[in-house]
């Protein structure tokens, strides 16, 4: 395998200066190209196979309370390098490991460098909706990556989406977002603690078991009564949903997240909302790939 310095280094001049407060506007994909985009991620998640391209490139990185997920898109916007970490280092929308996540985010960046061959100067990234932008870009920042856009996680996702009387509902690991789109434009977005990081507590309970465990058991799908247990912490995400759409004329859901690979989850969903449900192939992939897509112009 090529290291960095081995490698031809390539400087990216895809990225346009922006400060953290421009907020991109992506062009709007079909749900199809969305999952075809998702199904070539997750075949290149963790990939560090060389595959050198010329770019331009544009890179998401997704700084979230169970992983770090840094996406590089190509030109046309597939997937070209797709790298995960899980971390703790984010809590509740607070940073809480600064010095670890900065390690994370530059073996990641690392990686997809040597992957393709190429020296990113810059990359888009996301915040909980409600939570300081600044926590995520101080991140990139410190890395020496300048931050060509920054939207809040389901906003990303509803961008990215040809939506309409739609609720992007986001369930990561610490919390349960939610972006409601009128004729594709964001117009609420919120977000409240739950999310799988809950359900993992309820299973390390149940069992006796550690927290880490109980993470890798709930991923692993092989145990029947997982979706039994997690029942109740879904159904207050639920509730969280409900609140954040009432009122507002929703006509359908779309998950995204990465507790949404749990199987059963979208039936707990339109059980609850009472809502045709919309799952992607990748749900833990899919606000990653929005994010980098937020570097694609229009
Ligand atoms: P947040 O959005 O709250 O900041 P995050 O970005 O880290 O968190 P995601 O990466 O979307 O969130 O999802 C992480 C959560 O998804 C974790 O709780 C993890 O346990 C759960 N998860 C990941 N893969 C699976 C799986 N295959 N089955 C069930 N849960 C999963």
């Amino acid at each position: 395998m090529k290291t960095a310095s081995q490698a031809v280094i390539r400087r990216c001049a895809a990225f346009y200066k922006c400060s953290h407060t421009v907020q991109s506007k992506t062009m709007p994909i079909t749900w199809e190209t969305a999952n075809q985009r998702l199904e070539l991620a997750a075949q290149l998640l963790n990939n560090a196979d060389p595959a050198p391209g010329s770019g331009p490139f544009h890179m998401g990185i997704d700084l979230g309370t169970a992983d770090i997920v840094v996406m590089v898109l190509n030109a046309a916007g597939s997937p070209a390098a797709c790298f995960l970490e899980w971390a703790e280092v984010v809590r509740d929308g607070v940073v809480v490991d600064f010095a670890g996540a900065v390690e994370i985010v530059q073996r990641l960046v690392g990686r997809a460098q040597e992957k393709l061959g190429v020296e990113f100067t810059g990359a888009a990234t996301s915040f909980p909706p409600g939570t300081e932008p600044r926590l995520s870009t101080y991140i990139l920042e410190r890395v020496g990556l300048e931050v060509t856009g920054v939207q809040d996680e389901p906003t990303c996702v509803a961008n990215l989406l040809e939506l309409d009387r739609t609720a992007v509902v986001d369930v990561g690991g610490g919390t349960t977002g939610t972006a409601v789109v009128r004729k594709g434009k964001v117009v609420f977005s919120g977000d409240q603690p739950t999310g799988g990081r809950h359900i993992s507590l309820v299973i390390a309970g149940h069992y006796g078991i550690s927290f880490q465990e109980a993470e890798e058991r709930k991923r692993r799908h092989d145990q029947f009564d997982i979706l039994k247990l997690a029942r109740p912490t879904l159904q207050r995400m639920g509730d969280i949903v409900s609140g954040h759409i009432k009122g507002r004329r929703v006509e359908r859901i779309v998950l995204t997240g990465g507790t949404c690979c749990l199987p059963g989850v979208d039936g707990v969903f339109a059980e609850e909302l009472r809502l045709p449900i919309q799952l992607p192939c990748q749900p833990l992939l899919l606000t990653p790939l929005a994010i980098a897509s937020l570097s694609l112009q229009k």
